[in-house]
């Protein structure tokens, strides 16, 4: 799960990118504290690579699997389909500490050696059962591409509820059709995001006139998942007010696309 706790109101950060360069700023103020006004810079940048051995071991490793000049142009090869991606679009897979199975990480945070693949099931199917995996990690790997898939599609969900959480503690969510019908007259969105199963009425209304203000709609989540990010138990329909926000929320549901594919009874992650 997401700890969102920590987490105060920098609204162009995601909930994870807050929490990481929250505790990375607190070991820093505090070394800062510490180091003396003469310090140098060159002891300040030793000093921040030994302050992320789990960041550089993984990079490290991820190296390994990938060619120098792809490595830097931010490309990573897809084991299943051996194309070359944006490290974005792509799934990071690690090896569970058991050696042998597969795991998503979806935010890209674990230590140790990675292999990508496109979120698609054909790609995923193709890097399980054709090998892509097998020979990326050297080892015995024993996975289905339907239980990364379904990783993928959880982890994606609770991200995006991560933010809308971090959204609406920051002040920069408005849930509801009361707030929403107010923060569009005044021009204060950005995002508009209906739940899945809002009411055809209602989508029909918002999407009109959010559409008619430029501002772009996304149909995401359930009112029930929706809800609880906004301290209510359900919500229809939400008006992101903060530009930061909005780009991380869209983000995420533009990375979440090709999850699509899979069909469970949660339907599809989101509909533009
Ligand atoms: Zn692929």
């Amino acid at each position: 799960m997401v700890a969102v706790s920590e987490t105060k109101t920098a609204p162009e950060v995601s909930a994870e990118d807050q929490e990481r360069s929250g505790a990375k700023q607190g070991a820093r103020s505090a070394k800062q504290a510490e180091r003396s006004e003469s310090a140098n810079a060159a002891q300040e940048v030793r000093t921040e690579a030994q302050a992320q051995p789990e960041r550089k071991q993984k990079v490290e490793a991820d190296a390994a699997t990938t060619s120098a000049s792809s490595k830097e142009a931010g490309l990573r090869t897809c084991v299943g389909c051996r194309k070359k991606q944006p490290q974005e679009g792509l799934l990071r897979i690690v090896l569970d500490p058991d050696g042998v199975t597969p795991r998503v990480d979806y935010l890209g945070r674990l230590p140790g050696r990675g292999a990508y693949s496109c979120p698609t099931m054909k790609c995923l199917e193709l890097s399980v059962q054709r090998g892509g995996l097998r020979k990326a990690f050297k080892a015995q790997v024993k996975g289905s591409a339907d239980v990364l898939m379904q990783e993928a599609w959880s982890a994606s969900r609770r991200q995006l509820r991560s933010l809308l959480s971090l959204a609406n503690r920051a002040s920069k969510a408005l849930p509801g059709h009361t707030r929403v019908e107010w923060g569009l007259r005044n021009e204060e969105g950005v995002l508009l995001l209906l739940a899945q199963d809002a009411s055809p009425s209602l989508q029909r209304k918002f999407r009109r006139w959010a559409t008619e203000l430029g501002i772009p709609v996304y149909e995401a989540l359930s009112k029930e998942e929706i809800g609880p990010t906004m301290g209510a138990s359900e919500t229809a329909v939400t008006l992101i007010s903060d530009t930061g926000f909005a780009a991380k929320i869209i983000q995420e549901l533009e990375r979440s696309k090709n999850l699509l594919l899979i069909q469970d009874e949660e339907g599809p992650a989101f509909v533009k």
